[in-house]
């Protein structure tokens, strides 16, 4: 699911609606937390090592709740992200308060923790995101691919193995923020 979709979708089930609009980029600097966001314009940042990477080889518990995978973790991380702007609207203290446990606590989530450790190969300073049309799965990569590639899992699934037009993978260069 597109990030704005997923993003509209929580705003809807959990906050009533009465988040703004809000920006949402992937970043590969950021290693501190899994995501970040500023509220005043709000825009939300979301770690490309920590997020992605990190789950190659397993899951991690984050924000309380056990992730088996990065789509998972992805949804936790929106949530709790949007627990801080929930409280900005509502011109409440927006950190880590007492409010922002109890609502946390109501969407389903025990903890705020949301580090996920890195994985080995964390770091490298630039890279591509490529997304399935199809299925939406999300590939990283350091380089660019040299010609057209399409989801390995997809082509499987329902084109015998064979490349398929239909899961080409869109690429996007990862901004730093
Ligand atoms: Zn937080
Ligand atoms: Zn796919």
């Amino acid at each position: 699911m597109p990030l704005q979709e997923l993003y509209d979708e929580l705003n809807a089930r959990y906050f009533e609606g009465i988040l703004p609009p809000c920006e949402i980029v992937w970043s590969r600097r950021l290693t501190r937390a899994a995501g970040n966001i500023r509220v005043q314009t709000p825009k939300i940042t979301l770690s490309v090592p920590l997020l992605l990477e990190a789950f190659g080889n397993g899951g991690h518990t984050v924000c309380g709740v056990w992730c088996a995978s990065q789509e998972e973790a992805l949804r936790e991380i929106l949530k709790h992200e949007m627990i801080h702007l929930w409280l900005y609207v509502q011109k409440l203290p927006h950190g880590h308060t007492r409010e922002f446990r109890l609502k946390a606590r109501e969407i389903g989530q025990s903890r705020t923790r949301h580090q996920i450790a890195p994985p080995p190969s964390c770091a490298p300073k630039s890279g591509w995101i490529y997304v399935c049309a199809a299925c939406e799965a999300r590939v990283v990569r350091r380089r660019r691919f040299g010609r057209r590639v399409a989801c390995a899992k997809c082509c499987r699934e329902f084109a015998g193995g064979n490349f398929d037009e239909r899961f080409l993978l869109r690429g996007a260069r990862v901004k730093s923020a």
